[in-house]
């Protein structure tokens, strides 16, 4: 059986970057990755075929009641192949005091010197303003819209920073990018961590954690055990990395009888909300160029709204109407801008498995967060008219078309719960939050599992409380702090 200095499951942000921290301090390293490990050049331009060979569970990953969509990447490089490569940074000023309270205690300047490093080694640059005339334009028109529109209201909006580099545009992250201009741990920390000697095995099945009671009570993780190909395979290591994400890291703890002190897949939350598409009256055309380019700097911390643009099967998906009035629209898919709302959860949901073991995720959007959304949407909408929009149309079940700022009283009047929103998240956090308190969180504040000598977490389900931002700078920078903590261990 192989032996590790160090064991790193999952392969995204968090595990992305924490097998290539610990092989640079010369880790000898195993990466246990339950998706497979993709050529980007063979991704197509086709939803249909990239959505099952990336997304976990397909695509069709929901809370236990079905009223939430949540996306996550499954494949080496998780949710960073899938994902828009938005790099923002967490608002630490508000997030900090918060985690603080929750017994996470992190220092400021460490994390913003993690922040620091990463973009340099990531290439973080601003998103180049949208400009036709400009051969090298990467940005979608969506973007002029929303900063025509905000602008109009005199409300500030920004355009957001990404990790690529040389992007031509093509409005294909959410399916992978097989110009490998997007950034993501699929080429960069994942090679990297190849070329310093870190081994990195794909499609690593029904994966449990080994571990034993040592004579002083303290606990010790001693290696992995799980099928790949239809074989048992197993490793051991002086150090495990649990990097499977929010959702799966929990899960993958409970799979393996850790639960430390019931604490596991405890105070779950995520950021998400709803996409608006907006019908402009001309032909906008913004499948052409990067879709989620812009923010609207909101007093209110709670309410996130972001431009964002999707290729025709998903954009289909959140577009409302029914029958014959979606075909039509469907029809008109060149004039539409689109953007999200998106809410934050409070850490209240949890990661539990049922009798026959099958992972379930409890989340809920009360009413309260549902009102939050309303507002957003109303606010989407005033700045899509103020843009000259014809018509906004949420995505709700119900006929919710919106021609004219009258209309918003429909908007209370036919979404009273989650039931009516087509709700999703790309951002689930928590279930293994830090806290230095054993009876309140699962790490501790060097990210290792309470009561274990050489366990640790380093990924989305980390974080105490929400971030209400995206989600990948923060994953990284924490990872990138725990990897000296692994080190030493
Ligand atoms: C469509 C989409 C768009 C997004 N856009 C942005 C964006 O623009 N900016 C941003 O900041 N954030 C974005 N995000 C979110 C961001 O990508 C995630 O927050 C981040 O990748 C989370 O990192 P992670 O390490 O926690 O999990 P992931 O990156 O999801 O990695 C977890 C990995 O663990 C693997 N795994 C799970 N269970 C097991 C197991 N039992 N055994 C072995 N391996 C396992 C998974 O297959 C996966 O590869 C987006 C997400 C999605 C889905
Ligand atoms: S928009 Fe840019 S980063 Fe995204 S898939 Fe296309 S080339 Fe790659």
């Amino acid at each position: 059986m192989n032996h590790y200095d160090a064991i790193v499951i999952g392969s995204g942000a968090g595990g992305g970057v924490m097998a290539y921290r610990l092989s640079e301090m010369g880790l000898r390293v195993l990466v246990a990755e339950r998706g497979r490990h993709e050529d980007p050049t063979s991704f197509t331009h086709d939803e249909l075929a990239m959505i099952p060979r990336l997304y976990k569970h397909g695509g069709l990953q929901t809370t236990a009641d079905n009223d939430v969509a949540i996306m996550q990447g499954c494949t080496v490089g998780g949710s960073t192949v899938i994902n828009n490569a938005i790099w923002l940074r967490a608002n630490l000023a508000r997030v900090l005091p918060a985690w603080n309270a929750a017994g996470a205690n992190l220092d400021r300047t460490e994390i913003e010197a993690a922040y620091h490093q990463l973009e340099q080694l990531l290439h973080v640059t601003p998103i180049a303003p949208y400009d036709p005339a400009n051969p090298a334009n990467e940005s979608s028109s969506g973007a002029k819209t929303f900063l025509d529109g905000a602008a109009a209201l005199g409300m500030k909006a920004q355009m957001l920073k990404h990790n690529r580099k040389g992007c031509i545009g093509c409005g294909w992250c959410n399916y992978g990018c097989r110009y490998n201009r997007k950034l993501s741990m699929l080429v960069t920390t994942i090679p990297w961590a190849q070329q310093l000697g870190a081994t990195v095995l794909d499609s690593c099945q029904n994966l449990t954690i080994r571990w034993k009671k040592e004579g002083d009570g303290k606990l010790r993780a001693e290696g992995i055990e799980f099928t790949r190909h239809g074989k048992p395979q197993a490793a051991t290591a002086d150090r495990v990395v649990v990097s499977a994400g929010a959702i799966g890291s929990s899960a993958l703890l409970l799979q393996s009888g850790i639960a430390a002190n019931g604490q596991v897949g405890k105070r779950f939350h995520a950021l998400g909300g709803v996409l608006v598409a907006a019908q402009m009256p001309y032909i906008a055309n913004n499948f052409d160029g990067i879709g989620l380019t812009t923010l609207l700097d909101d007093n209110n911390p709670e309410i996130v709204i972001e431009s964002f643009f999707a290729p025709p099967g998903a954009f289909s998906i959140t577009l409302p109407g029914w029958f014959a009035t979606h075909i039509e629209r469907m029809e008109q898919y060149r004039y539409f801008a689109q953007a999200g709302v998106m809410v934050p959860t409070p850490p209240n949901g949890s990661i539990t498995l049922d009798k026959k073991g099958n992972v379930k995720i409890n989340l809920k959007f009360t009413n309260d967060r549902i009102s939050l959304m309303k507002q957003g949407i109303r606010t989407l909408a005033e700045l899509y008219f103020a843009a000259g929009a014809v018509a906004v149309f949420p995505g709700t079940f119900r006929h919710l078309d919106l021609y004219h700022p009258n209309d918003f009283a429909r908007l209370d009047r036919l979404v009273q719960g989650a039931d009516d929103l087509i709700l999703g998240s790309a951002h689930p956090q928590g279930g293994n939050n830090i806290s230095r308190d054993p009876a309140a969180g699962v790490v501790d504040e060097s990210f290792c599992v309470h009561g274990f000598r050489n366990l640790f977490v380093a990924d989305a389900s980390l974080f105490p409380t929400n971030i209400a931002a995206n989600c990948q700078a923060t994953v990284m920078a924490l990872s990138w702090m725990a990897a000296k903590r692994v080190a030493q261990a």
